[in-house]
């Protein structure tokens, strides 16, 4: 959860809005006193399908009718099929992905395309998916899916934090003990305590949370049971996040007022989401217009190595699509790389996670946590570091 100013924009380059569907989150909120800083976006969104988007609110199903992406028929079926498979779900938890291990064992494109046929699997899953995940329904779990279909049933509104979203990160901050630009190279154990070295420094401890990404967690504890080795071995996707500074507002009126465009992979060259981050919130862009755009996985990837020039040229090519002459608009260009973006929710995950759980005591001395080991989301990484902690309370 990071933003920068940059010439009076405030770019958030990673994390790019919460839920009021987030409960571990919306109460830090609260306990920081930042309740009035914690504001809705816009609620109007677009899909792109053949080359045009259609817009709709996304607390408003009707409006997805209006918007001509779906048939009527397929429109009916969407709505029937979600209700009843959140009715099969309304008790799970939507922040602890362990709850939904029942659910976790196909990929979400088979389960889709049978569950809701193609047009629904292609025009709503996929760029959902990639989208906030830069993954494949092919690559993803069934469960991570049927879990987003619950937030999205119960109407949680996409939120933000005025002044960026690191206020939430910032404000906790000064309530913590936080030791900044130390890295932490090694962990080791003996039967008294755990020893924790930086670069320069070395901590003693009973217990530890280690929670970085887990390619970086499996490098730094080593000694690990087979749970938690095939959890450490998780996989992320990458992606590239490109922040384009406009010297205008748009005015167009098909983009006046949304938020979000997602781009389905049938219309999509590397373009997955494009943000318009002044219906974000007016302060991401006080004057002029700030654009946020995410690849794909498969396209993030590739850009995590290429020349900015390159990554500008192809992402203004495709924007020319939605945005006529936007070239001669810009007025700056930001790219931040992600390696590690968001961990792969590939079949498995849930269930790695609910064995974890059911195995790990409050007598283990480190615990597991991060996204990879919940749902992939902020409020996901903080659930599990509230488990964490309370196993550590009930030791
Ligand atoms: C482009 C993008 C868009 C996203 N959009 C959203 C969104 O809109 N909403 C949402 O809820 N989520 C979003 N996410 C996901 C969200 O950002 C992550 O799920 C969340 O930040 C994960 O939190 P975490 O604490 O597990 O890991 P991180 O936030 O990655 O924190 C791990 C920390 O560990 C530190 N670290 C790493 N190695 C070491 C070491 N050796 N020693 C010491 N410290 C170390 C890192 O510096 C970092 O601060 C997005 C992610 C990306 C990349």
């Amino acid at each position: 959860m990071i933003s920068e100013n940059v010439d009076n924009y405030i770019i958030d380059t990673g994390a790019q809005f919460l839920s009021s569907g987030y409960p571990i989150l919306a109460s830090l909120i609260k306990e920081l006193k930042i309740k009035s800083k914690f504001v809705p976006t816009s609620p109007y969104c677009g899909i792109v399908k053949n080359g045009r988007i259609h817009t709709f609110r996304y607390d408003n199903p009707f409006s997805l009718l209006f918007s001509g992406l779906l048939t009527f028929k397929e429109w009916l079926l969407f709505g029937i099929k979600s209700k009843k498979i959140y009715n099969q779900t309304r008790l799970l938890s939507t922040n602890d992905y362990s709850a939904w291990h029942q659910f976790d064992n196909k990929n979400c494109f088979e389960w889709s395309r049978e569950f809701y046929g193609e047009t629904i699997t292609e025009y709503l899953i996929e760029p959902m998916l990639e989208a906030f995940y830069f993954q494949k329904p092919e690559e993803t779990s069934k469960a991570l899916s049927i879990a987003l279909n619950k937030i999205g049933y119960e109407k949680s509104k996409a939120m933000t934090t005025e002044g960026g979203i690191s206020l939430l990160p910032a404000k906790l901050s000064e309530k913590l003990q936080i030791v900044y630009n130390s890295q932490v190279t090694d962990i080791s154990c003996n039967s008294k305590n755990i020893t924790v070295k930086t670069v320069d420094q070395e901590y003693k401890a009973k217990k530890v949370i280690l929670a970085t990404p887990a390619p970086i967690a499996g490098k730094l504890f080593k000694h690990t049971n087979e749970i938690e080795k095939a959890l450490l071995a998780t996989s992320y996707s990458s992606t590239v996040n490109i922040s384009i500074g406009l010297k205008k507002r748009l005015v167009g009126e098909k983009t006046a007022k949304i938020y979000g465009i997602w781009i389905p992979r049938h219309e999509r060259k590397n373009i997955a989401a494009i943000t318009i981050e002044s219906n974000k919130n007016k302060d991401r862009a006080l004057t002029g217009e700030l654009l946020n755009i995410m690849v794909s996985g498969a396209a993030g990837e590739k850009m995590l190595h290429s020349e900015k020039e390159e990554i500008l040229k192809s992402i203004v090519d495709e924007l020319n699509l939605f945005f006529p002459d936007i070239k001669q608009h810009i007025s700056f260009s930001k790219i931040t790389r992600w390696p590690y973006a968001e961990p792969m929710s590939s079949v498995g995950r849930s269930k790695s996670i609910q064995e974890y759980r059911s195995k790990t005591t409050p007598q283990s001395n480190i615990f597991l946590a991060g996204d990879y080991m919940g749902m992939p989301f902020t409020e996901g990484a903080a659930e599990t570091g509230k488990w964490a902690a309370s196993q550590i309370i009930t030791a």
